[in-house]
């Protein structure tokens, strides 16, 4: 099976839409400014998650009873997406989550159940070792498991994937605003060239250096051919943290662009969007983009760990 055969059975609307948006923002008026729409590809399977498993889910659709697995936390877009469509396949998933939430379920975990997802609590300890050859090489023995596939989808498996989202831009792009956490996205656009000139990675998440050396070692030997650079200073506290202010800001834009965001990633990409442009960072009548991953699943429960 190819992959036109598993977008046609899984029903996923590609290529996604490029939006021009007019916000009223300060200077706003000196850009071009776009969304790509990758939330919109389809009702359950996040944008970008579609995009990094479109590749493993080619590989297991032409391996014969295929068992994967794979790595999350209790919020996580990537093992929603994966069970979605491991449910839609008919495919054995098993899932190991970080921390133990059996007596508190999240929406999410709650979904993946229904699609019938074998769910694994890990410690957070034990987590820590999701890398390690040794202990996964363990898991897929003990589960039975052909495959396992890293957190986040974030591999080099993914970077097909990322090439068929950067191909989609028809026009250029002075610079492509996306958020980062695991940074197979980003990594997967930055080991491609097309029409998008600059990669400005928001990074969602605390600790700077970790981000860059994350992203580096999953580009690992491949040529760059999309500038990039991640920017640290709008994580509002880190992954899961959503301030008032994130919150009330998703609100106001949301409302006033018509398009939903959420405040672990779209949110703090448009809030950086925003702070840049206001700032005028960017060189007059540059085009603008803001990757939208989609993500809105993730913030059905309001109290996060
Ligand atoms: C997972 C995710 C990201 C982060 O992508 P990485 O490749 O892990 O950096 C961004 N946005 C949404 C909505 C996601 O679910």
């Amino acid at each position: 099976m190819d992959r036109q055969r598993l977008i046609t059975q899984l029903d996923i609307a590609l290529p996604s839409r490029l939006q021009q948006i007019y916000p009223t923002w300060r200077n706003a008026e000196r850009y071009t400014i776009y969304v790509k729409r990758d939330d919109l590809i389809h009702p359950v399977i996040s944008g970008n998650k579609w995009r990094k498993l479109s590749h493993t889910l080619e590989l297991m659709a032409n391996t014969e009873n295929a068992t994967l697995g794979s790595f999350g936390g209790g919020y996580s877009n990537h093992l929603h997406a994966l069970s979605f469509c491991c449910w839609q396949l008919d495919w054995p998933l098993t899932v190991f989550v970080r921390g133990d939430y059996a007596n508190r379920e999240t929406s999410m975990l709650l979904d993946i159940q229904r699609w019938g997802t074998r769910v694994v609590y890990l410690t957070k300890k034990d987590y820590q070792m999701r890398s390690s050859q040794p202990f996964c090489a363990m898991l897929s023995n003990r589960y039975a498991l052909s495959h396992l596939i890293p957190e986040g989808g974030s591999h080099q498996d993914c970077f097909s994937g990322m090439a068929a989202l950067m191909n989609e831009f028809e026009h250029k792009i002075d610079y492509l605003l996306l958020p980062v956490a695991s940074s197979g996205t980003l990594a997967g656009m930055a080991v491609t060239s097309g029409n998008v000139s600059n990669l400005v990675g928001i990074g969602v998440l605390k600790g700077a250096n970790y981000l860059e050396q994350q992203t580096r070692q999953l580009i690992d030997l491949h040529p760059v051919l999309t500038d990039y650079s991640i920017l640290h200073n709008y994580h509002f506290g880190g992954y899961a943290k959503s301030p008032e202010n994130i919150r009330s800001f998703c609100q106001h834009t949301s409302q006033m662009l018509g398009i939903p965001i959420e405040p672990v990633y779209s949110g703090k990409t448009f809030y950086a969007l925003k702070d840049l442009i206001e700032r005028a960072a960017f060189p007059i009548d540059s085009t603008l983009c803001v990757l939208h991953t989609g993500g809105l699943q993730g913030s059905r429960d309001s109290s996060k760990s």
